[in-house]
């Protein structure tokens, strides 16, 4: 089992690397902000109150994500390769729970993927992505807080994976077959 995480800020190609690494390793995926966007579809309780974190920019309590987290990787089968992690975890505490699950099951995480693009980028991505796809969290005052959770809470786990052993840097911007192949020049040596 390859799990990995998939790793980066709001814009930095999570979602569209993952798509690319489903289709040419047969990975399963845990993106959380999906997991949580369909709960606020389908009206329950907890996308209730996820809904009002999202569309103020601001993280899901911790306990609340672990929890979910665990019940969605237990309902994967064994037919995996892997599992990618995306969008999880975003904070230090949501590290060591990832990592205490998976050693509950005896798995672990064979590698952490930072994907780096610079703040203007990130920015025009959302913005045409709140365009095409109409995401409510989309929007330019949404997106600054968002960056600005992102570098006070989740960016302090680039170094908490470096201290594991597992963090591999990826430059995000420019020709997408470009980064993708350095994702998987990644994957193919673990
Ligand atoms: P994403 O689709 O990964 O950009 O996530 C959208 C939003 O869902 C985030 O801005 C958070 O409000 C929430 N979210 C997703 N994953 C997590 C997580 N691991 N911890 C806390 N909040 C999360």
């Amino acid at each position: 089992m390859k799990n990995i995480v998939i790793f980066g800020a709001p814009g930095s190609g999570k979602g569209t690397q993952s798509e690319l690494m489903i289709n040419k390793y047969g990975f399963g995926h845990i993106s959380t902000g999906d997991v949580l966007r369909a709960e606020i579809k389908n009206g329950t309780e907890l996308g209730k109150t996820a809904k009002g974190f999202i569309d103020n920019g601001q993280l899901i309590p911790d306990e609340l994500m672990i929890d979910i987290l665990a019940s969605v990787y237990d309902s994967f089968g064994k037919e995996h390769k892997g599992i990618i992690f995306d969008g999880f975890p975003r904070t230090i505490p949501q590290a060591e729970a990832l990592k205490k699950m998976l050693a509950d099951r005896g798995h672990c995480i064979a590698a952490m993927i930072e994907l780096y693009a610079p703040e203007d980028i990130l920015m025009a991505r959302l913005l045409n992505r709140g365009k095409e796809q109409g995401r409510s969290d989309d929007n330019e005052e949404t997106i600054n807080k968002r960056l600005a959770v992102y570098k006070s809470q989740t960016a302090p786990l680039i170094d908490w994976y470096k201290k594991e052993g597992l963090h591999h840097y990826v430059k995000s911007y420019g020709i997408l077959e470009e980064i993708f192949a350095d994702v998987c020049k990644i994957i193919d040596e673990l």
